[in-house]
């Protein structure tokens, strides 16, 4: 099969490797969309090596002893991280926080398999979700960090048509998070500076972005608020300052949710405020697997504006400069396509 590697600073290639093999309880996916995320960071830091992508949808074409929850022509979903299975957050599906990670290449005994950047991959067959034949690939795979931690802060948070969600942050993670409160028919601000991602924001349906480094953008959120602040916000850029901006213009018994990794925020307003703060890493697939699905359903005019573009394997170089240079909304590889 084919992966992609980093062959030096900003250069990227596609390397032949052998197919993985799937050892008991795993099955091997044929990767049909695999959506990009951080891992440009890599690229343009010239870490050489096979680019780990963890987003991907496809089909089941080979499963492994004492596999029974998925057979081969399944389409799905793979979840991202591998867990153990058995403890009660596993268990409850909540396996993104589960503290005894497994790794399944070694557990295949392969050289590569946990990858998304390649068109295999391998999982344990209770992480790959069932996709429902009318959800494409691509839309399917907005479940993994397009729209996976969005719907976890849009659920948990109940948001609602009578709600103002301002959203922090309006990269691929905000764009969806943005894409699934618009879905469930709340009012949505947003905080960008980067004009190309304002400009798409704004086509989707988010009422005003904010510069969130303007002098007076706490005032232009209050103002936007009714001077009383934001009821429901999603942390998603990442940005050290973002976190406190949001308790700065959060209103009283507000709820943040934070599916962002970055910063800090001050306790003495979140209790001065009765605020409410929710870690939203990513979604619960045992509970949620048909909301989820549902909201996807749903939401597949916002996911086709979200989505800006989608390359075939072949152009592998072009598609990491276009996420680097984040003059995009989510990207899409298809590892089968030339
Ligand atoms: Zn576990
Ligand atoms: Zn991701």
């Amino acid at each position: 099969m084919k992966r992609i590697v980093v062959t030096g600073k900003s250069l990227s290639a596609l390397e032949d490797v052998d197919d993985p093999r799937v050892a008991e309880n795993y099955a091997m996916v044929k990767i049909h969309s695999a959506p990009m995320c951080t891992e440009f960071h890599r690229f343009l830091g010239g870490d050489t090596g096979p680019l780990g992508g963890h987003e991907a949808a496809g089909e089941v074409v080979e499963i492994g002893p004492r596999v029974n929850t998925v057979k081969p022509g399944d389409r799905v979903v793979v979840m991202p991280q591998s867990s153990c299975g058995v403890c009660d957050l596993c268990l409850s599906g909540d396996h993104i926080y589960c503290q005894n990670k497994k790794d399944p290449n070694a557990i295949c005994g392969i050289e590569t398999g946990t990858t998304t950047y390649a068109q295999y991959c391998v999982q344990q067959d209770w992480l790959l979700v069932p996709l429902p034949d009318d959800i494409s690939y691509d839309h399917g795979s907005m479940a993994c960090c397009g729209m996976g931690p969005a719907f976890n802060a849009n659920h948990t948070m109940r948001v609602m048509p009578t709600d103002t969600v301002l959203v922090s942050g309006l990269g691929p993670v905000g764009l969806g998070t943005a894409a699934i409160a618009l879905y469930r028919g709340a009012r949505v601000l947003g905080l960008e500076l980067n004009p190309y991602r304002a400009v798409l924001a704004r086509e989707m349906g988010i009422e005003a972005v904010v510069d969130p480094t303007a002098a007076d953008a706490v005032e232009q959120i209050l103002e936007l608020t009714d001077g009383k602040g934001v009821p429901k916000s999603v942390e998603c850029s990442s940005a050290e300052t973002a976190p406190d901006f949001l308790v700065k213009v959060a209103a009283r018994r507000g709820m943040i949710a934070t599916p962002g990794w970055g910063g800090s925020m001050n306790a003495r307003e979140i209790n001065a405020k009765g605020l409410t703060v929710y870690g939203c890493w990513h979604w619960n697939h045992q509970q949620d697997t048909q909301a989820m699905m549902g909201t996807i359903r749903g939401a597949k005019s916002l996911i086709d504006k979200m989505v800006t573009h989608t390359f075939p394997f072949s152009e592998v170089q072009q598609a990491l400069e276009t996420r680097a240079g984040n003059q995009c909304g989510k990207i899409v590889l298809h590892p089968w396509e030339d």
